[in-house]
């Protein structure tokens, strides 16, 4: 698409909770079509339902949108020319709308009562005709509007909905025809004053000049309400474009209950935010080379909504971890360390000093996949690793335990620090001495000292251990020789 004017894009949540992925996802596709543009993105904070809307969580979705490194031009924290930001700031535009669309015949006041409403929808459900408004108070006198105010009725306002079919292309889903017999005389102001989703965000859109309009395909049905809207107010309409829904793997809607939904659990789950970004750009997008690993340079570069499929993404987590995993190891280690530090278990932060920490952060940062992973990677260096059944096999037959005798001969006849290097060369000699190979020399090694006969660079882990703590595991595995 190649629009007229500058791209005008924004993110608008409900601060009605956590930032959920589907959210992220919209928020990263506005960022990236609006950077790849050299457009403006606007946070709108959307905050009318004022039951459910928090400060709080308005904090805390801003601070999550920070962490995985989205940049708003506009918005509630930062100004701008077409604030204010906060829906919750903007009802006299709002009411002066409304009553401008009152006296134009465009919407009026209705007084119907919530029960009556109810029973009206259940009865044309079962009469399969659609549920929408049947018009009671559409064209009630003034005589008759004024006795209801007297007798303080509580009232909406309800658009006018004229009897047509809207037509209009997504640029995701293509054409798009919405009866809008199927929706009827809407809400736009609710019996509190307080504007509806439709109405609030159409006059917003409008206001902050935006462009393109890109969410989730939860409110594709909206856009005909929006429409008519626009059509009243004398608007542009905006590019929309509905991003494909997000499923679990088991293809139900993606919830709190999947786990590892929201963003806010991804991070303390030690996920990295380029990792989160890229993984969930790929939720509906494709790189044009079918590339994965997408650093934000590459993404900005490459965004294109035409590249946005329809069908519905899954949310696959360990398709996620295995990203993580990569941009883990790529990561500079220094940069991570703090982060990485939080996780190594009590007993590995009590026993070593920082220095030595960054070393062991150093040896695991190849195998783990998320950060919290170090929580039991890291076990490894505790200061007497339990041995797990295969290890214990392992190191109690007559050939390994003839290993770890000769090794702690070689090992204890030297006075220097141990050092990698050197680790290598005396299990070298071992091997020479003993004429036991490969896996027969190094599990025995390996099991004594972390108690797994798998994990990181073994020369790395001993190195940290230093000798001594390596002679006395060394026998520990001993007295659980064949002889014990
Ligand atoms: N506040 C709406 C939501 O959180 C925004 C929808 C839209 O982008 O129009 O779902």
């Amino acid at each position: 698409m190649t629009p007229e004017k500058p791209v005008r894009v924004r993110f608008a949540p409900s601060p009605t909770g956590y930032l959920h992925v589907g959210g992220a996802r919209t928020a990263i596709f506005n960022d990236l079509f609006a950077h790849n543009q050299g457009g403006v993105l606007v946070l709108r904070i959307e905050d009318t339902d004022l039951e459910r809307s928090t400060r709080e969580s308005e904090e805390s979705l801003i601070k999550e949108l920070e962490w995985l490194g989205i940049e708003w031009d506009e918005g509630p924290d930062v100004g701008g020319e077409f604030g204010p930001y906060r829906q919750s700031e903007r009802s006299t535009l709002y009411r002066k709308t409304a009553d401008e669309f009152v006296e134009k015949g465009l919407a009026y006041p209705c007084f119907c009562d919530d029960a009556t409403l109810q029973a009206k929808r259940e009865q044309a459900v079962k009469e399969s005709r659609p549920p929408g408004y049947d018009g009671t108070c559409r064209n009630l006198s003034a005589e008759k509007i004024a006795a209801n105010r007297e007798k303080k009725i509580p009232e909406v306002i309800r658009f006018r909905v004229p009897e047509e079919t809207i037509r209009f292309t997504d640029v995701v889903r293509g054409e798009i025809e919405l009866k809008t017999k199927m929706v009827g005389d809407f809400v736009i102001v609710r019996s509190n004053g307080q504007p509806t989703y439709n109405f609030a965000v159409t006059l917003d859109d409008h206001g902050m000049e935006i462009t393109h309009v890109l969410r989730g395909e939860e409110h594709l049905s909206n856009t005909l309400r929006q429409i008519l809207v626009y059509r009243a107010i004398g608007g542009d309409v905006p590019r929309f474009a509905h991003l494909p829904l997000i499923l679990a793997e088991d293809r139900s809607k993606l919830s709190k209950r999947h786990g590892g939904s929201s963003v806010g659990e991804l991070r303390e789950m030690g996920f990295l935010p380029d990792a989160v970004v890229n993984y969930l750009v790929l939720l509906g997008w494709s790189h044009p080379e079918g590339k994965e690993i997408l650093g934000r340079e590459e993404l900005v570069q490459s965004f294109s909504v035409d590249r946005i499929n329809k069908s519905a993404a899954v949310y696959d987590k360990k398709k996620l971890r295995w990203m993580n995993g990569q941009y883990i190891r790529v990561a500079d280690p220094d940069a991570l360390f703090a982060e990485a530090d939080r996780y190594l278990p009590e007993e590995v932060q009590k026993h070593y000093d920082e220095p030595t920490r960054r070393q062991i952060w150093g040896v695991l940062q190849d195998s783990v996949e998320t950060l919290a992973n170090l929580a039991t990677a890291a076990s490894i260096f505790r200061s007497l690793p339990e041995l797990n059944a295969e290890a214990r096999e392992f190191v109690t037959t007559d050939e390994s335990q003839t290993v770890l005798a000769e090794f702690e001969k070689v090992l204890q006849s030297e006075k220097d620090p141990l050092t990698a290097d050197g680790f290598k060369a005396r299990l070298k000699d071992v091997g020479k001495v003993t004429g036991i190979k490969g896996k027969q020399l190094f599990f025995p090694v390996r099991g004594a000292l972390t108690g797994s006969v798998h994990g990181p660079d073994l020369a790395g882990v001993a190195a940290i251990k230093g000798r001594t703590k390596v002679l006395e595991l060394i026998a520990r595995a001993r007295t659980l020789g064949p002889e014990s």
